[in-house]
């Protein structure tokens, strides 16, 4: 969900919200008896608290309002303007505070700065959320609702710059805003490196290839690299889980990246999964997987072409040329179902000049 220029997601949805709403209410209605309380909403974020709370609430009571205003865009400012201040006498009564959320507590201040020469019987405060983490006052909090991490929420009543106040649920700001993530997928030598390099250039991604980091890897004769030589001099895959966490740490050192290109990762379903679980903990997605086709024999030749100049020991026997692709289409190619059931899966010929095939990739990344 899009709000100006950002990109929420929903967080709270309004059954939880309702039924916060409704435990509140008893608790309240609980504790003052047979008081006639005035609840005091602070606009502008309360109104929907305040109409939903008072329109539950079992006794007689009294509703009014004060204005203040706080935030500014996505930040709040430590400038709190009144806006609309006290209008009756509320001498002697008991008094209930209605915020929609409690994050710093400047405002918080701010309502008691107002009631403090106001001699209420009471002040209570009671917030529908509440950021612990952000709360920065010792004023008591009688009644809370549901406590968020400090992170920025639209909706039911809470606005972006005017926008959201009308949703009845709640959505939070995503901690990724766009990103478009391919994965590159082909068998060995299908080209999936070369075209990568354009394809990262003219979308501004960040390329990682799996076979790139544990050849650097190699090269600097790292534990890790120690480790993946034994598989890949074979053909064979390294296992997932070393696999995994080196990819988990590729896309943590690019945070900041408009999106990825997955080069020769995920090349299992456990891979794949992994892979999905950490895009959504960046509040992304995988948008595609694009496949290059090649025939096998076409790919075995290019291999031992690419073998007498790449240097690497698994392009230079076609026994183990042979087994990567055996491996391929073991292991890998069911992956062509995972992104096929979410229907992600985009085949590309993969026969053709370098051009002939970015040009072929580059109309199904537009039309994404
Ligand atoms: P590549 O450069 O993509 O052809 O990969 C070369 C070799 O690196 C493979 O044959 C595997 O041994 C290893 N490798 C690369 N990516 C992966 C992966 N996702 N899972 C397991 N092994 C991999």
């Amino acid at each position: 969900m899009k709000l100006h220029d950002l990109e929420f997601k929903p967080f709270i949805r309004a059954k939880e919200i309702e039924q916060t709403v409704n435990r509140m209410v008893t608790e309240i209605a609980n504790d003052l008896k047979d008081e006639i309380p005035v609840f005091v909403g602070i606009l502008n974020g309360s109104f929907m608290f305040v109409s939903d709370f008072v329109k539950a609430y079992p006794k007689p009571c009294e509703v009014t309002f004060i204005k203040l205003a706080s935030y500014e865009g996505v930040k709040s400012t430590d400038d709190i303007q009144r806006l609309i201040g006290l209008t009756q006498d509320l001498t002697g009564r008991t008094v209930v505070i209605l915020e929609d959320i409690i994050d710093s507590g400047k405002t918080l201040a701010e309502v008691h700065r107002i009631f403090k020469n106001e001699n209420v019987k009471e002040l209570k405060i009671a917030t529908l959320f509440y950021k612990p983490e952000a709360y920065k006052k010792d004023f008591k909090l009688h009644y809370v609702g549901i406590e968020i991490p400090t992170k920025f929420i639209v909706g039911y009543g809470l606005d972006y710059s005017g926008l959201g106040r009308d949703l009845p649920e709640v959505y939070q700001l995503k901690t990724t805003q766009h990103m478009t993530n391919l994965v590159l997928f082909g068998p060995p030598g299908a080209g999936k490196g070369t075209q990568a390099e354009f394809l990262k250039e003219k979308y501004n991604l960040v390329h990682i290839s799996t076979g790139d980091v544990f050849r650097y890897n190699i090269k600097n004769e790292t534990a890790l690299g120690m480790l993946a030589k034994s598989y890949m001099d074979k053909g064979e895959l390294v296992p997932d889980q070393v696999t995994i966490d080196m990819l988990n740490a590729e896309v943590e050192k690019n945070a900041d990246a408009n999106g990825f290109i997955f080069d020769g990762f995920p090349r299992t379903n456990a891979q794949a999964k992994a892979l999905d679980k950490l895009m959504d903990e960046k509040d992304s997605q995988i948008n595609a997987m694009i496949a290059l086709e090649v025939d096998d024999e076409v790919l075995v030749q290019r291999l031992l072409e690419r073998g007498k100049t790449s240097g690497r020991a698994d392009d230079a026997d076609e026994n183990i040329i042979r087994n990567r692709i055996t491996e391929y289409y073991k292991k890998t190619a069911i992956l062509k179902d995972f992104y096929s059931a979410q229907d992600k899966f985009y085949g590309v010929d993969g026969v053709g000049s370098i051009e002939e095939i970015t040009e072929r990739l580059s109309k199904v990344i537009d039309n994404l």
